[in-house]
């Protein structure tokens, strides 16, 4: 696994690659139990998981409040956070089995972050944390249109949305209409990969999102915008 590790991710320390073998271990560990991942194998589990969730690191600045929307088992949000322990990073998904594995792995890991049992549409309406954060990161969790809406209304003006797609041609087509709504602007970045097509698509906030978004939970999948 360390080899594996070393040969895969640049620039990775031993106190990393420390941290993303127990990872490992504790994904395996409680796959056993609950859902939380379809790939298993240690090659793909380095490759299209650790590796996969590292795209937006270049992106991110040190000491960046961030959201994860969608986070299920922590892609890309503990692999980030491996390797950029400054981040300011905050783990949200619908499911509580999640968050408590979530809370394992943070403790395991020896690192920091906040961890919500929320639905991504009622989070975004949370005056608390509604346009607070610099970025979002958020992969295989909703169409790009569906996604935008729940993750813009988070940032601040002048913050980006980063999603982790494959290829995004027709994605990006009807997604015209949400960048539109909500006062944004998208560009996309190729991924290198073993393992089909991975584009970065890179959505910045313009201008405040209008107050009626997110919609109720549920909305922005059943009427996408
Ligand atoms: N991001 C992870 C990854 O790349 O492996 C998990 C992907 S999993 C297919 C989608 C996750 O998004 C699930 O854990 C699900 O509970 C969560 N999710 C889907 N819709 C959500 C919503 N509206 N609000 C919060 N979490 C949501």
């Amino acid at each position: 696994m360390r080899d594996l590790l070393k040969a895969t991710i640049p620039n990775l320390t031993d106190e990393a690659c420390d941290k993303f073998v127990a990872y490992y271990d504790l994904l395996a560990d409680w796959n056993t139990r609950m859902n939380l991942t379809a790939i298993t194998e240690p090659e793909e589990v380095v490759k299209k998981h650790f590796y996969d969730s590292l795209a937006a690191l270049p992106y991110l600045k040190d000491g960046a409040k961030i959201a994860d929307v969608g986070t299920g088992a922590g892609f890309p949000a503990i692999p980030l956070l491996i390797m950029n322990p400054t981040l300011k990073i905050t783990l949200v998904d619908s499911l509580q089995k999640r968050i408590t594995f979530l809370g394992e792995v943070l403790k395991t890991l020896g690192l920091s972050a906040e961890c919500v049992h929320a639905r991504a549409e009622d989070f975004g309406r949370d005056p608390k944390v509604r346009g607070q954060f610099d970025a979002t990161v958020s992969r295989a969790v909703a169409s790009l249109p569906v996604l935008l809406e729940l993750t813009v209304p988070l940032l601040k003006v002048g913050g980006k949305a980063y999603c982790y797609k494959g290829d995004v041609s027709e994605e990006l087509k009807t997604a015209k209409s949400a960048l539109h709504l909500l006062h944004c602007t998208a560009e996309t970045v190729p991924l290198a990969s073993d393992y089909g097509a991975r584009t970065l698509v890179i959505c910045t906030k313009n201008a405040p999102t209008p107050s009626t978004y997110p919609r109720k939970a549920g909305l922005p999948s059943k009427k996408p915008l």
